[in-house]
């Protein structure tokens, strides 16, 4: 069963990074990115006792999901307008709003029967202008919107830094998120989630304050 230990190998290393830069030992969850990945595999790690996945693609993670009804499924991809009615109908989480327009449909379309939707705000730090998320200097006036709509429950940030290569550098993008997310919880927010990290630089994630890493490759192999 490789899907199994390689996701016991990750669960080992953010319990040894939660150490190493003294973090609360369990402070760290573990989302599991299962884009283009095979229903097989999925079932594998859910076997495994994995609950949490991660998908960007509408359509395919509809597929995927028929299949299973006790995990829990976070939209992460840039998100269409008009995708907007499924995910609101068939995702737990979404972690990739990044406007006004995005969240209100979300909420309007979030049926009645199901829980409110959780949701983080997907931050550009790099300021990429490719790259979905709006700017740090956004986010405030983003979350006060989201505040007001009552379907939705704001857990917090989501970030895709730029690949860099050293530790160092990795962590200079994520430590600007994470400044802005104690700022807001200083201010008096219920923020619980800070989305960072993925296979090639979780650690630098784990070290700069994520609670949740989202890992594709080093569970599932190359997609
Ligand atoms: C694909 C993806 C991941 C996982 O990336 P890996 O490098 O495979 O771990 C994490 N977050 C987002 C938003 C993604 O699109």
């Amino acid at each position: 069963m490789q899907i199994e230990k390689d996701l016991n190998r990750i669960k080992n290393l953010i319990t040894l990074y939660e150490k190493k830069y003294g973090r609360e030992p369990g402070s760290v969850c573990l989302l599991a990115v299962s884009k283009k990945q095979s229903i097989e595999k999925i079932k594998q790690a859910a076997s495994a006792g994995q609950f949490s996945f991660g998908e960007s693609y509408v359509q395919e993670a509809l597929l995927k999901m028929v299949h299973f009804d006790n995990l829990k499924w976070h939209f992460i991809g840039p998100i269409q307008s008009n995708k907007t009615r499924k995910i609101a109908e068939h995702f737990d989480w979404v972690q990739s709003v990044d406007s006004t327009k995005i969240a209100r449909r979300l909420n309007d379309q979030r049926p009645d029967h199901l829980p409110k939707l959780n949701i983080c705000i997907q931050v550009n730090i790099d300021n990429e202008i490719t790259k979905s998320g709006i700017s740090l200097s956004e986010v405030e006036s983003l979350i006060s919107y989201c505040q007001d709509l009552p379907k939705l429950t704001l857990r917090g940030l989501m970030a895709i830094p730029k690949p860099e290569q050293h530790i160092d550098a990795k962590r200079r993008g994520f430590h600007q998120l994470s400044l802005k997310f104690q700022a807001l919880k200083n201010k008096g927010l219920p923020l619980d989630t800070l989305s960072m990290g993925m296979s090639y630089d979780f650690e630098a994630a784990i070290a700069e304050g994520s609670t949740m890493v989202r890992i594709g490759t080093a569970i599932f192999g190359d997609r």
